[in-house]
């Protein structure tokens, strides 16, 4: 599997140094570096748009912190700081739990969520270094929206750090009022899933300007029209629903760019500096809230483990031969879960790639309610294998 390239060294990143000049400066690093979760259709172009921030800030001595969260993908063009990939491998995943592609992306996602407190720790330890966090997702944009681990990756983010969503639309892809009111329902959708400061990006402008779109929204009779030469029923559906967008483009922040020539960039910065203090103005206290409740729950949590392992403590009689029959018994995640075989873990600070340490305590393996999904999954994929080796078997 191929291994992300490593970044430079991590004395090469004091972002205090000031910008390089030309375009707008990111300024000192402050406290907390800003999360800009990149999401969009597959093929909208976020993967070589993380490359060209990526590219982007370092030219403005302001290298970011680099995260890939697609299993799938064949080759990353940009250095990764911390890749899913050397953590889950989605190909593996999809043999031994008999998953199609899809199925196997969401579960590598899954497994890799399961240890994201340790990608949190990371950030936190190069808080100091980064201005901004930059988070690639799947190619198939709901593999993250609407799973599990998306929600839980993108809150574990926002109550720590000041995050953004990034939505990437391919603006060459939608010149037709019905493909482009789809993509803005997607956008509209997700802006009230994941409750965060939202920009959308009209990718490819080198293709195609995006004057056309930011038209369609600002003036309803210009797409009125635009739509009149579609008479299909959909055409009738969008009409209504242009209505019910409305409110949702006059708080809508827009910026035309194309991640292979990097223009609009500087616009993107500028509109993300609104969106972070956008982010301190009104969701943090939201987060801080959720926060909040998620320490209480997992100190509840802890409490019943304890109350659990003492009551058991008294009541079983915990023998050694048992304890490693339950053991050989529990097929965890951490079955699948990876260790970097092609890299030196001991000189993380070298290479500035972060590994994340894949070994679980048997306690948080049996509570974990995904573990035992997986081991049922496990389980019926094996009986499937042996029912098809030996067809006549009773
Ligand atoms: P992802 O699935 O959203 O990660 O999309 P990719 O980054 O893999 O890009 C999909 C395709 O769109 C690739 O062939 C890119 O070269 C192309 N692409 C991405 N951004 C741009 C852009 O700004 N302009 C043009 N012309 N092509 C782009
Ligand atoms: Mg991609």
């Amino acid at each position: 599997m191929a291994a992300a390239a490593p970044v430079d060294s991590p004395e090469s990143r004091d972002n205090s140094a000031p910008a390089a000049e030309g375009g707008s400066s990111p300024g000192p690093v402050p406290d907390s570096p800003v999360c800009l979760i990149v999401l969009g259709m597959a093929g909208s172009g976020k993967t070589t748009f993380v490359q060209r921030l990526t590219a982007h800030l370092h030219a403005q001595n302001s290298p970011p912190y680099v995260i890939n969260l697609d299993p799938a993908v064949h080759e990353v063009p940009f250095p990764a700081n911390i890749d899913i990939r050397d953590t889950v491998n989605y190909k593996e995943v999809m043999k031994q739990y008999g998953l199609g592609p899809n199925g196997g992306i969401v579960t590598a996602l899954n497994l890799f969520a399961t240890r994201f407190d340790q990608v949190m720790q990371f950030i936190e330890k190069k808080r100091q270094n980064h201005r901004f966090v930059l988070i690639d997702t799947p190619g198939q944009i709901e593999v993250f929206t609407w799973s599990a681990s998306g929600t839980i990756i993108t809150e574990a983010l926002a109550s720590s750090f000041p995050c953004v969503v990034v939505y990437v639309m391919d603006t060459s892809r939608s010149v037709h009022p019905v493909t482009f009111m789809s993509n803005m329902l997607y956008a509209c959708s997700i802006l009230y899933k994941t409750k965060l400061p939202f920009i959308v990006a009209m990718n490819k402008t080198d293709i195609i300007e995006h004057s056309f779109a930011v038209e369609w929204m600002q003036d309803f009779e210009a797409f009125q029209d635009a739509l009149n030469q579609e008479t299909s029923y959909v055409s009738n559906l969008t009409r209504s629903m242009s209505l019910v967008l409305d409110e949702f483009y006059t708080s809508l922040r827009v910026v035309g760019v194309s991640a292979v020539t990097g223009s609009g960039l500087d616009q993107l910065f500028t509109q993300v500096e609104e969106a972070a203090e956008e982010y301190h103005r009104d969701y943090r206290p939201e987060y801080e809230r959720l926060r909040r409740q998620l320490v209480a729950a997992q100190s509840r949590k802890q409490q019943e483990q304890l109350e659990r392992l003492r009551k058991d403590l008294g009541a079983v009689d915990m023998s050694p031969a048992t304890s490693a029959a339950e053991e050989a018994d529990v097929a965890g995640p951490s079955d699948l879960i990876m260790s970097r075989g092609n890299r030196d873990d001991s000189e993380e600070e070298v290479d500035d790639t972060d590994d994340i340490d894949h070994s679980a305590t048997e306690e948080s393996k049996e509570s974990d309610a995904f573990g035992n999904f997986l081991k049922e999954r496990k389980e019926v994929v094996q009986v499937r294998n042996r029912k098809c080796a030996a067809p006549d078997a009773p």
